[in-house]
């Protein structure tokens, strides 16, 4: 029918389902969104959030700590856990209620439930009230954002008291005594920094001989340091392969026959799609592992039919879900399918946040050399700067990888309090292509921790 709206029925509204929505409508879509849960998804609601909100929480009492340092009279810190998990539900409340209220001024209809695809262009949502029949949808295109979740294998008995996931620590029925974590990737290292922060001790399994496998090695160093001066004690080059729970004693036992015994284990070993029973071989579409297959659109082998998010299979970042779901809007309004606005995952700015924070954007400088590329590295640390004294924390520093031709910055490592906001200045040049000379030629603050980048560059 001339001039008849566009329907999109989108699956899952966390980042990447929610941004697509409120994109598609702002274009003239007529959009359904399917969520089973909360909106806002697990992003706003179980994993990045909360745990930011605990790791801010655990910066406060650290700085308070501090307090003599700073030209104060000692403070006395206790944690206080039931202040803190009422501060966490009031953040995802407010998120959640913001993101609802901005799918409803865009004119998103929402369907408390969950979806499945029942062919290519029909969806069924069976309403979170079964007393409610099961609504069929017919689309135009179609989004599946459905997240993922934590991995969970077979030797793990996990029962959210003393063998939890992620998904249990928001914040977790007690403060544990003495937590033993699983995984030494981003989200195992955030949660080491964060318990520790709050006081318990903690011990680390890392399966490799660094923690963050894959990140450079001596922002990998820079933070084992940090930890083994906080007491916390590092397995390396451990494999987890047995957890007992003995009343109160939980013993992990790994394959070098080292164990640990703490109060409470934490599995933070990566994670799987939420795709079954997603209908996804009744739509015909192809996927491996679970995750939907797609091109450089996020559009899978039916055309009308895209993933978002984790369910992509590309980068696992909340950020990439929200970049993702504008970019599905567009392309399939028919906008912005030149190759140049594909997304460059490879230019994506990732954080951990860790103490010191640590953040960095394209190419590090161990895969330049593992590939035989010519780079220019330079590196100062934050112990030049004014800012740093002020804020009585000089540890970490900045490393800028360019093109010795060009001058053209390639990528960046942040080590250091506020990695995560400066890397914002590199992640701009490496998108932009900016050069080393447009660094050092920018009038940064003084006094500011940025002014590191300058110097950098030069
Ligand atoms: C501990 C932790 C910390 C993290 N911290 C960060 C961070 O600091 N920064 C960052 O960028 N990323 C972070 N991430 C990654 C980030 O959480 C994910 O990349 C992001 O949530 C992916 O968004 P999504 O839209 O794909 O899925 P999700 O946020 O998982 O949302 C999917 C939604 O789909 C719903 N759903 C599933 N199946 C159905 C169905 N059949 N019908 C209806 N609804 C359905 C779910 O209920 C959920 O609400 C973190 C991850 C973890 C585990």
């Amino acid at each position: 029918m001339p001039g008849a709206k566009k329907r999109f029925v989108i699956i899952g509204g966390g980042p990447g389902g929610t941004s697509c929505a409120t994109h598609a409508a702002r274009l003239g879509a007529e959009v359904t969104l399917i969520e089973k849960d909360l909106i806002g998804g697990a992003a706003h609601l179980l994993d990045c959030i909360p745990s930011k909100a605990m790791i801010a929480t655990g910066g406060a009492m650290s700085m308070m700590k501090g307090a003599e340092e700073m030209g104060l009279a000692k403070v006395d810190v206790q944690l206080d856990f039931d202040a803190l998990r009422d501060r966490i539900v009031s953040i995802e409340d407010q998120l959640e209620a913001s993101v609802t209220s901005l799918l409803g001024s865009q004119g998103v209809e929402l369907i408390e439930g969950t979806g499945r695809l029942t062919g290519p262009n029909t969806v069924v949502a069976q309403p979170n009230d079964e007393s409610k029949e099961p609504i069929e949808l017919e689309a135009d295109v179609i989004v599946l954002s459905t997240g993922s979740r934590p991995r969970i294998p077979d030797w793990a008995p996990i029962d959210g008291e003393r063998v939890l996931t992620t998904r249990h620590a928001y914040p977790p029925p007690e403060l544990p005594q003495h937590l033993i974590v699983i995984g030494s990737g981003v989200t195992g290292v955030e949660f080491v920094h964060m318990f520790n922060s709050f006081g318990s001790e903690v011990t680390l399994i890392v399966s490799r001989q660094q923690v963050l496998p894959g990140k450079d090695p001596e922002v990998a160093a820079a933070l084992e340091q940090s930890f083994l001066d906080r007491g916390v004690r590092l397995f390396m080059g451990a494999r987890a392969e047995s957890i007992d729970v003995n009343g109160a004693e939980v013993t992990v036992r790994c394959d070098d026959g080292r164990t640990a015994v703490g109060s409470h284990a934490l599995l933070a070993i990566g994670s799987i799609p939420n795709s079954e029973n997603l209908g996804l071989d009744e739509a015909g579409i192809e996927h491996e592992w679970g995750y939907v297959t797609v091109d450089h659109n996020n559009r899978s082998n039916v055309p009308h039919i895209y993933a978002a998010g984790d369910l992509s299979g590309k980068l696992p970042l909340s950020s990439v879900a929200t970049t993702q779901g504008r970019k599905i809007a567009q392309h399939a309004m028919g906008m912005h399918v030149g190759p140049h606005r594909h997304l460059d995952y490879d230019k994506a700015a990732s954080a951990i946040f860790t103490d010191p924070e640590i953040a960095d954007v394209g190419l590090a400088e161990a895969d330049a050399f593992s590939e035989g590329r010519k780079i220019r590295v330079t590196k100062v640390p934050f112990s030049v700067s004014a800012k740093a004294l002020i804020n009585n924390d000089s540890r970490g520093f900045v490393k800028i990888v360019s093109d010795p031709a060009t001058g053209v910055v390639l990528g960046g490592s942040i080590v250091g309090r506020h990695a995560a906001e400066l890397i914002s200045v590199l992640a701009l040049a490496v998108t932009a292509g900016l050069t080393v000379t447009d660094l050092v030629e920018s009038l940064f603050v003084h006094p500011a921790l940025a002014e590191v980048l300058g110097e950098a560059a030069e």
